[in-house]
């Protein structure tokens, strides 16, 4: 496991659009690759979409949004990060993210 935390998500999951929530999450890297060689080869067409395995409905990107499905263990592993280091100095990168945004220094702090 990598030690990433995708706070606002990644474009390689999807969520079911119609229960995003209480249906899992879908990892789609592979099925992104063959929409892309599909689209480069101009044989797409909306069969292509990615479906949810539980209900059928499309899948949405899992990114920052009102369905967005935070990854807990991600969060475990952050909050187990901060807890093991908390008597230590730190320096936390930020990479892409505007000075005025709270979602990484706020529990930091
Ligand atoms: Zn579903």
């Amino acid at each position: 496991m990598t030690n990433l935390f995708e706070i606002e998500g990644n474009w390689f999951e999807g969520v079911c659009s119609n229960h995003p929530a209480e249906h899992s999450v879908h990892y789609l890297a592979s099925k992104l690759h063959e929409i892309y060689e599909k689209d480069q080869a101009g044989t797409l067409t909306e069969a292509d979409i990615p479906k949810c395995d539980e209900c059928g409905a499309p899948l949405a990107l899992n990114m920052a949004g009102e369905d967005f499905q935070i990854n807990q263990k991600q969060v475990q592993a952050f909050q187990d990060f901060i807890q093991k280091y908390e008597d230590k100095k730190l320096v936390v990168l930020e990479l892409g993210i505007g000075p005025r945004n709270q979602m990484i220094k706020a529990p930091s702090m």
